[in-house]
């Protein structure tokens, strides 16, 4: 059994290979490391872990994959949110280089491990593209591209025809293409995280979920909600958009927002070869950015944010329909076939964050909303730096837990924020 909690239902969790048959915690349990947050970051992490030879346990409050991983476009997007030459201002030119090298690289941490563990989940190499929507962003865009070039990194400026074509929409200016990202099925490629997991000797348990972190001596005691304990010398939470209350003050050092996605039927066949070409995957320059692939059934899938609670009925991904029908208005008859949502975890400057609170306890938070490659990268560095101790293992320092100013007013700064974004989107 995965747990009592049944995956929402999306298009992914209809379409994922089956999830492995692991149970949840039924006694008293002793471990050197335990994970906590069974997604990437903390799959990831687990597994480098057991590949180290570290003894490793991994729990999961519902099902492996529940959260976002389980929920997200699928995009292997590389890099983070600064540009290389934003990495050099942020860290100094060395670590800076470093940073982006490292950052630039993520997808690599993803199609490797599907390699090298066979993972099926439909994993495809065809690039990333980002279109500009407007003449300015259409600059930014190219700058971006120019800087990676001059990193050498395999990516290219796209003119607007190219981009039409590519996309199979005139709705954008020139942008360019990343060819080091792709796509996966985002369910099917943490399953197969599991898997290699428990190949690799890791204890893993759904339908886990911890309650406290007592330090306890030289060991953490772990409670959980349906009874038995786990005893550890180590901690790792991995719990991201889904931080409750287990570490203070850390729920408050994030913004756990909404993204949304919905998918149409698959496409006739006269839609079909005309649309992302090639099997590129897409998402635009806006601040409230639309992102956008296809599936292997042939479905067009697009999301974006989300509102601020969770979806309660159809007409909440309304703002998505409409999305689509401005990129393709030859697609926005086709009937939508699923709708769903999950939360990412935002830091204030934007960067994931490594924290040690404590003796024995590490924390991995931050994706951004481009967690494929980066948690997973973030899990393997994250491993290391406990294998060896070395923090230069990763490509940013261990921080403090910092709170978000007035964090209990963030409904009302995100709604500001959104407000803000919807009108510099417009230029
Ligand atoms: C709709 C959507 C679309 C996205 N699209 C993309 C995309 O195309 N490309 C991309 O790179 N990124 C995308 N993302 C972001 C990406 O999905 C996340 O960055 C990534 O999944 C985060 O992984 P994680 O392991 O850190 O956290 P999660 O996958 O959220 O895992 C955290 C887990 O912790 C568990 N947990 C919490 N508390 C406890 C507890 N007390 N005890 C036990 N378990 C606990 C939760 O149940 C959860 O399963 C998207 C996200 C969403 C929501």
């Amino acid at each position: 059994m995965t747990g009592p909690t049944p995956m929402p239902p999306s298009l992914w969790a209809a379409t994922a290979e089956p999830a492995p048959e692991i149970d949840r915690l039924a006694s008293d349990h002793t471990t050197d490391v335990v994970v906590i947050g069974g997604g990437y970051a903390g799959l990831s992490t687990a597994l480098h872990l057991a590949e180290a030879g570290i003894q490793t346990t991994l729990v999961e409050a519902h099902q492996i994959g529940w959260g976002a991983s389980g929920r997200s476009g699928g995009q292997v997007i590389p890099g983070i949110k600064y540009d290389p030459e934003g990495m050099r201002e942020l860290f100094g030119t060395d670590a800076g280089d470093k940073a982006a090298h490292a950052f630039g690289a993520t997808p690599d941490h993803v199609f490797d491990l599907v390699e090298r563990h066979y993972i099926t989940c439909e994993a495809t190499r065809a690039g990333w593209v980002q279109p500009a929507h407007s003449k300015l962003a259409e600059r930014k865009a190219l700058e971006r591209c120019r800087q990676w070039q001059a990193l050498g990194a395999d990516v290219a400026p796209l003119d607007a025809d190219q981009m039409a074509d590519l996309l199979g929409s005139p709705a954008y200016h020139a942008g360019w293409i990343d060819r080091r990202g792709g796509s996966i099925q985002p369910l099917s490629y943490t399953r197969g995280l599991a898997r290699a997991c428990l190949a690799a000797g890791v204890s893993l348990y759904g339908g886990t979920a911890v309650t406290a972190l007592r330090a306890d001596g030289a060991r953490w005691q772990l409670p959980t909600a349906h009874g038995p304990g786990i005893r550890a010398r180590r901690v790792v939470l991995c719990t991201n958009g889904y931080t409750g209350d287990l570490w203070p003050g850390l729920r408050k050092s994030i913004v756990a927002a909404n993204s949304f996605q919905i998918a149409t039927v698959p496409l006739p066949a006269t839609l079909d070869a005309t649309i992302l070409k090639g099997g590129v995957v897409a998402s635009d320059t806006r601040k409230l950015l639309a992102y956008w692939r296809r599936d292997q059934g042939g479905r067009l899938i697009v999301g974006g944010r989300g509102t601020f609670n969770e979806p309660s009925s159809a007409a909440d991904f309304n703002h998505l329909n409409r999305i689509l029908a401005r990129i393709y208005p030859q697609a926005a008859d086709q009937p939508i076939e699923y709708r769903w949502g999950g939360r990412v975890a935002i830091t204030q400057d934007f960067l994931p964050h490594v924290h040690q609170p404590a003796d024995g306890l590490s924390v991995l938070i931050g994706c951004q909303g481009r967690g494929i490659g980066l948690q997973t990268a973030m899990g393997r560095w994250l491993a290391a730096y406990l294998e060896s101790g070395q923090a230069s293992d990763m490509p940013v320092p261990v921080t403090a837990v910092h709170q978000i100013p007035m964090h209990s007013l963030r409904r009302f700064y995100v709604s500001a924020m959104l407000a803000y974004y919807k009108v510099r989107d417009l230029v």
